[in-house]
């Protein structure tokens, strides 16, 4: 077999049969496929696209090509849920607290931030203490001690997706439906869990702009992971304007402590207790109203707030930041952004405000970059909020004062006002269960 004749094939509209498939990913994972060869395919996939079949031989063969987490059979079944990425997305720090509040044991491998997008990894981090860095055996431990366990990517799991997600990131070839549910999928296999909730991301802050493609990606996991024998279901769900109040690491856990005391933003709150009610039924705990109840009583209770407290103890960190959040260190410098004219906020544009935030220091711009966890912004006014000119809209922290201007500058040109008052936009559009 040959990688030149497997490219051409693709380039000329063909379908790849599983053992190309195969021949490709193991190469390019031992070395032997060089990246301009591996570039060249990922580019014809992004024309040419891929069948189900195609890519759930994708899928299968880089989840094959590292190890897999074989974690031994707990009382209750394991649930997980991913994001497709997104801007102020700090649903996992609400809803597996929940859900581990419940009795269901959640054990879940998350990402850092990406571009304009955040990490989960990179929030808990802001946790001094906080250790993401867990083989699989401590990954169990703490599951059992805890009921919950949230770690970053442990190098040896699906090793040819980060190869090839970092090719794709530098190769305009991340936002293919086939290459980006391949990803995510083969290390959602490989990691194991029972059941899978997906948040597929739709709008000018996430890789799928439209909502079309925001659906066939969902409905291409989901059948994915069902063909692996997986409990699964998606979400589709609004990210032209950032989720919540704050973005940035720091901010954006004392948000998610907030929202799991029952103190959190409209949006944030509908949408986690949404997340958090569907792993619930999947794992089997009841019908989706009886779930929603449950959430509900357990972030009124305090229950779902102790979790994280939980799992901050047995992760290394220190629970009391969880109780009194005004432990988290604050950057030393603040700035107000003011709204430049009256008028309603028709728009705060996901992507642009993301970008705010990586210039003031939340992000990283090349892989080596060091995060500053207190840098980041806090939104006043939201699309749809009506503001004089003069009101204060945002407010921008960091460690370094030279970023302020640059930022201050993109979160402008992110935010659009109007005469009129916008159409308030759902932010679950659609459900999408196997
Ligand atoms: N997240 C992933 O893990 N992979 C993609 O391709 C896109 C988002």
């Amino acid at each position: 077999m040959r990688m030149y004749d497997i490219i051409k094939k693709k380039r000329d509209g063909g379908v790849l049969s599983t053992s190309e498939i195969a021949f490709f990913v193991k190469g390019y994972t031992d070395g032997t496929i060089p990246d301009y060869q591996a570039s060249a395919l990922c580019m014809a996939i992004w024309f040419r696209g891929m069948n189900a079949e195609e890519t759930s031989a994708l899928t299968l063969a880089m989840r094959d090509s590292g190890e897999r987490l074989t974690l031994p059979a707990m009382d209750t079944l394991r649930v997980d849920k991913h994001s497709t990425g997104g801007v102020g997305d700090k649903t996992s720090l609400v809803v597996a607290p929940i859900v581990a509040a419940l009795g269901i044991k959640v054990a879940k491998m998350s990402g850092r931030g990406l571009g304009h997008t955040g990490g989960t990894v990179d929030k808990l981090e802001a946790i001094a203490g906080f250790r993401t860095d867990l083989s699989a055996k401590e990954l169990e431990d703490k599951v059992n001690e805890a009921g919950l366990s949230i770690v970053g990517q442990s190098a040896d799991l699906a090793p040819a997706d980060k190869l090839l997600y970092a090719l794709r990131d530098v190769t305009a070839t991340v936002d293919s439906i086939p290459l980006i549910a391949s990803s995510i999928m083969s290390k959602k296999l490989a990691a194991d869990d029972d059941c899978i909730v997906l948040d597929v991301k739709c709008g000018s802050g996430a890789f799928m702009k439209s909502p079309d493609d925001a659906t066939a990606l969902a409905r291409t996991m989901v059948e994915i992971g069902r063909h692996a024998g997986k409990r699964m279901c998606a979400l589709v769900t609004d990210m032209d304007a950032p989720l919540g109040n704050t973005v940035g690491n720091s901010l954006e856990v004392i948000e998610a402590i907030e929202t799991l005391q029952g103190r959190g933003p409209r949006d944030l709150t509908e949408l986690c207790v949404a997340l958090a009610s569907h792993m619930l039924c999947l794992a089997d705990f009841g019908v989706y109203d009886h779930c929603e109840r449950e959430v509900r009583r357990v972030i009124a209770s305090g229950e779902a707030t102790q979790k994280l407290a939980d799992m901050v103890r047995a992760q290394g960190g220190d629970p009391a930041w969880i109780t009194d959040p005004s432990r988290f260190p604050k950057a030393p410098y603040r700035q107000v952004v003011k709204a430049p004219r009256s008028g309603y906020i028709t728009r705060v544009d996901a992507e642009g405000y993301g970008t705010a935030a990586l210039l003031l220091g939340a992000g990283r711009n090349t892989k080596d970059d060091v995060i500053d966890h207190t840098a980041g912004l806090r939104l006043f006014a939201k699309t749809g909020d009506f503001v004089n000119a003069g009101d204060a809209i945002a407010e921008l922290w960091t460690s370094d004062a030279a970023r302020l201007s640059a930022a201050t500058e993109k979160l402008l040109a992110a935010t659009s006002f109007g005469e009129v008052k916008p159409e308030a936009r759902p932010l679950i559009l659609e459900v999408i269960r196997a």
